[in-house]
């Protein structure tokens, strides 16, 4: 299970900014269960940036809705409309093709995720080793960055490409550091080992 924790409204509104048709969506599985993307937190999501643009005299037309499962494109496409109709989708669930970072930024990379889809896991613009769009490490592979580059192109947001995205911390994303087995008894036997260096 995937544990996932809302960005402030502050942060979400700057990503929003210029948009008017806003779909918020969420998904029943996960995020519904940490209380951070079900259908509750995304009339309250929607609520309150209605409220905000109402507020500060901005023109926001925002629509709701939550599927099964965003991580599965079977249930994604029975939302396909609606994705159509807005100008941006505000995901408040994880998707597939995510490599949880655990702090996104899909914002500004044209909704291609540069921890998943470069092999370097680069956060600011390719390596040197991209060629013809191909990824340097397997020639099989589009490189990220290339379709990071096309879909902000296409969206007329190459902008975007300027901002600078800090290093970030690894904390909150899901490895937890190099994989380790424990199994029970080796690790009793360590405990007993490291008693008997004590005494
Ligand atoms: S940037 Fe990529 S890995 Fe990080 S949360 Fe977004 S989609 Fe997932
Ligand atoms: S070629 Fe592209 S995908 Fe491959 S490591 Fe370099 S920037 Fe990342």
């Amino acid at each position: 299970m995937i544990i996932a924790e809302r960005k402030d409204l502050k942060q979400i509104t700057e990503m929003l900014e210029g948009r008017k048709r806003v779909l918020v969506a969420g998904c029943r599985s996960c995020v519904s269960i940490c209380h951070a993307g079900g259908e509750k937190e995304v009339a309250i999501m929607a609520e309150a940036l209605r409220l905000k643009a109402e507020r500060e005299g901005r023109e926001m037309e925002v629509s709701e809705v939550a599927v099964e499962r965003q991580c599965e494109k079977e249930w994604v496409r029975g939302i396909e409309r609606q994705v159509a109709a807005g100008d941006i989708v505000l995901s408040m669930a994880c998707v597939e093709k995510c490599g949880g970072c655990g702090d996104c930024v899909l914002h500004l990379t044209g909704g291609v995720c540069p921890i998943a889809r470069c092999a370097k896991s680069l956060l600011n613009g390719p390596c040197g080793g991209s060629q013809d769009g191909r990824c340097e490490v397997d020639r099989e592979t589009p490189c990220g960055w290339e379709q990071i580059y096309q879909s902000l192109g296409r969206l007329g947001r190459l902008d975007l490409l300027e901002v600078n995205i800090p290093p970030r911390s690894w904390l909150p994303s899901r490895s937890g550091g190099p994989r380790r087995t424990v199994r029970p008894s080796v690790a009793k036997g360590a405990e007993e080992r490291a008693a008997e260096v004590r005494r």
